[in-house]
């Protein structure tokens, strides 16, 4: 079908690297081979996802040169599609719950800047009955498939499109690839979920469950726990990083709140040489941008902390004032 919609240009760049790093079938390190790049168009913009591709190379492993994707790539976008994840659900939702016929939920996308044209729209639509519909490893290749790798690793993901409480949760299996289930819920709790799962585990039938990875929101937590009891269940890396962050970016954040308002009167001192244009007035100028400036620049959180940024800053600023004191003449006025 040809494009009635330019193709959009990536504003954002995400990289997405595998959980587990060792080999499913050998266990072995697998080897971060390549990265695959491809372009999603979301709610939120067109992103360049940067994919890792990692690979066991050890001789008669069952897995031998098979790419196995990062497992967070399913959680943004399904197998050979252009468009989000959270697209779909959106469409989903806005006509299920909210009963909106194609052109008016088009008309929507493209207020929210997603560049679709109405009969995308109408695939995407089709693309989510199917999605939702989807028989459980009813498709005999499927299963299959999982038979032939010997072993299943789930991903689980919950997309609110941002209607009532509406979650349509979604199952991956991440050595294929495949989309096993996916379910719009009217709520994320773990009652809702581990039906979901039993059904997942039901289905798999013989096939072992070797690990789940998922955010690791507490209903999630709590329904993997009691649904699959004894399998491994891994978070994100990404997630994982963020949350064991968090107490320190609280902390760093409070630390420049604290800074800022030391450096507060720094209008006042650019006042006191206002109309001013002698060495003195001058040098107390540069100073003066130099506090307003560490107070705007902004690092990145968690690993570069703004706090210790704007201290590292203003000590500078300091120290240098002080040198200036000590040398007399040209001090601060
Ligand atoms: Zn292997």
């Amino acid at each position: 079908m040809a494009r009635t919609t330019a193709r959009p240009v990536a504003t954002r760049e995400v990289r997405v690297d595998s959980a587990r790093r060792r080999c499913e079938a050998c266990g072995t390190r697998t080897r971060a081979d390549w990265r695959s790049r491809r372009c999603v168009t979301t709610l939120a913009g067109c992103v360049g996802l940067s994919v890792q591709v990692r690979v066991c190379h050890r001789e008669e492993c069952l897995l031998k040169g098979v790419p196995l994707r990062a497992e967070g790539e399913g959680r943004w976008v399904l197998p050979e599609h252009e468009f989000g994840l959270d697209v779909l659900a959106f469409i989903g939702a806005q006509r299920y719950r909210e009963h909106r016929s194609v052109p008016e939920i088009h008309a929507l996308l493209r207020q929210k800047g997603v560049a679709v044209s109405e009969r995308t729209c109408t695939n995407l639509l089709d693309r989510y009955d199917e999605l939702v519909s989807l028989q459980l490893l009813d498709a005999g290749r499927l299963h299959a498939t999982l038979k032939r790798q010997g072993r299943v690793v789930l991903a689980i993901d919950g997309l609110a499109p941002d209607i009532g409480h509406e979650v349509l949760w979604v199952v991956r299996e991440c050595l294929s690839g495949q989309v096993l289930l996916a379910r719009p819920l009217l709520a994320g709790g773990e009652q809702e979920l581990v039906p979901l799962l039993a059904e997942v585990k039901r289905a798999l039938g013989r096939v072992p469950l070797v690990g789940v990875v998922s955010d690791g929101q507490r209903s999630i937590r709590n329904a993997v726990a009691h649904a699959l009891p004894g399998v491994p269940h891994q978070l994100c890396h990404f997630h994982y990083l963020r949350e064991a962050a968090r107490p320190l970016y609280e902390v760093d954040r409070h630390a420049k709140k604290e800074l800022k308002k030391r450096v507060r009167e720094v209008r006042k001192v650019e006042r006191a040489v206002e109309g001013r244009d002698d060495a003195s007035a001058r040098a107390t100028r540069a100073y003066a941008a130099a506090v307003r400036s560490a107070l705007t620049d902004d690092h990145r959180p968690p690993l570069k902390p703004s706090g210790l940024l704007l201290r590292r800053r203003l000590g500078a600023i300091e120290k240098s004032l002080e040198r200036v004191e000590k040398g007399g003449p040209a001090s601060r006025s």
